[in-house]
C-alpha cells in the first residue's frame, strides 16, 4: 500500500470529552440551532446571511471578523440572522492547496491533523462562548461531522460532494438544516435528487457501525452557479433560475422547499466584489415574485476583514483560498439588506 499510517487520531467522542461543551454554551447553541430551523420551516421571516470567510486559516483573524459581526448582527437582529461561516476543511479542484485548518492548524507549517481536529474544535467552541453564534461548516468528510456536531449551526454540502452517497445519506441523519450546492456541471437534478436523500431515513454504514437515520426535514438547496464543459463560470440566481427552482421544488412535494444563495464562487466567476449587486439582484426578485419570495431564505456571501485573496499568508484577515468581500463592504451590505428585505 503506497500509503504510512502515520498516527491515530482522536476520534469526535474523545475530542468531545477533551474539549465539553458547558450548560451555557449547550444552550445558546440549541437556542441558535432553534431560531436557524425555524427560517427553513417558514415559522420566521428573517433573512439568512451564512457570511464569512472561503477558509477560516487563521483563529484571531477570524474571530476578529466575528466579533465585527456579532456587533452588526445586535443592529440588525429583528430582519437578519447572521450565520457566520467557519470553513475549516475545504475542497481543492486539483488537490493542491491549503485545505484548512483541520489539515493545517497553521497554514505555513506542514499539515498536522492531529492539532487540526483539536483546533477545528477550538475554534467553533469559541465562537459560541465568546459571540453567542453558532457558525457554518462545510461536510466535505462525512466521518469528520461529529467533531463539530453539538456545536454547529448551519452544514453545507460542496458542489464535488454532492452527488457522493455517504454525504446524501450522512445528511439525512444530521439534527441541523444542511445545504446541498449544485454540482460544479450546474445540474440541478443532482442537487434536488441529494435534497431527497437527505430528507429520508437511511440504514448504513457510517464510521464502521451500522447506523439508522431519522431523515432531515431541513435539507435545502444552494445555488452556487456552475462552470461549463469549456471551463467559463455561468451564472443561477437570477430570477429565471430561483422561478424554476420553484416549480422544481412544487413538483417534488418536499418538505420546507427552501434555497439558500450563494454570491461568489461561479455565480460571481469569483469576481468577488460583484457580490453586492448580486445580493441585491436576488433580493429585487424575492419583492417582484411571491414564488420567488418564498423560497429565498438567505444568501450565502464570502467575506473577510480584507478586500480580495492573497496567494501567501502575510496579510492579516485576506483569504488565502477564494477572494471575499472585505470588511467595510461586508458591513454596509448587511445593513442594505436588513432595510430592504
Ligand atoms: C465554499 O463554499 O467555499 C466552496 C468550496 O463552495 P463550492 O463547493 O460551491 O465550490
Ligand atoms: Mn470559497
Amino acid at each position: 500500500m503506497n500509503m504510512k499510517f502515520y498516527r491515530k487520531l482522536p476520534i469526535p467522542k474523545e475530542t468531545k470529552e477533551m474539549f465539553p461543551v458547558s450548560a451555557e454554551i449547550a444552550a445558546i447553541r440549541e437556542q441558535r440551532l432553534a431560531e436557524i430551523k425555524d427560517i427553513f420551516s417558514g415559522r420566521s421571516n428573517r433573512f439568512l446571511l451564512v457570511i464569512g470567510p472561503c477558509s477560516a486559516d487563521r483563529e484571531d483573524a477570524v474571530m476578529d471578523y466575528i466579533y465585527r459581526l456579532k456587533r452588526v448582527q445586535e443592529q440588525v437582529k429583528d430582519k437578519v440572522m447572521i450565520v457566520p461561516r467557519i470553513y475549516t476543511n475545504k475542497p481543492r479542484t486539483t488537490g493542491d492547496g491549503y485545505k484548512g485548518l483541520f489539515s493545517q492548524p497553521n497554514p505555513d507549517a506542514a499539515p498536522n491533523l492531529f492539532a487540526g481536529v483539536i483546533a477545528m474544535r477550538a475554534l467553533h467552541m469559541r465562537a459560541i462562548k465568546e459571540t453567542g453564534f453558532s457558525c457554518a461548516d462545510e461536510m466535505l468528510y462525512p466521518e469528520n461531522h461529529r467533531y463539530l456536531s453539538d456545536l454547529i449551526g448551519y452544514v453545507a454540502v460542496g458542489a464535488r460532494s454532492v452527488e457522493n452517497q455517504q454525504h446524501r445519506l450522512t445528511a439525512s441523519g444530521l439534527n441541523v438544516p444542511v445545504g446541498m450546492k449544485n454540482p460544479t456541471s450546474g445540474d440541478i437534478t443532482v442537487m434536488m435528487n441529494s435534497i431527497k436523500a437527505a430528507h429520508h431515513k437511511h440504514v448504513f454504514c457510517y464510521r464502521g457501525w451500522e447506523v439508522e437515520t431519522e431523515g432531515n426535514p431541513y435539507a435545502h438547496a444552494i445555488l452556487r452557479g456552475y462552470v461549463d464543459q469549456q471551463g467559463h463560470s455561468h451564472s443561477n440566481y437570477h430570477y429565471e433560475d430561483l422561478a424554476e427552482l420553484f416549480e422544481i421544488y412544487k413538483a417534488s412535494g418536499l418538505e420546507n422547499p427552501a434555497v439558500v444563495v450563494d454570491t461568489n464562487h461561479a455565480n460571481s466567476g469569483k469576481k468577488y466584489l460583484e457580490q453586492v449587486r448580486i445580493a441585491k439582484e436576488i433580493l429585487h426578485s424575492c419583492r417582484y415574485s411571491k414564488d420567488v419570495h418564498s423560497i429565498v431564505k438567505g444568501l450565502m456571501i464570502e467575506s473577510y476583514l480584507e478586500d480580495g485573496a492573497q496567494s501567501d499568508t502575510a496579510v492579516y484577515g485576506k483569504s488565502i483560498t477564494d477572494p471575499c468581500l472585505g470588511w467595510e463592504k461586508t458591513e454596509n451590505l448587511i445593513l442594505h439588506i436588513a432595510d430592504i428585505v
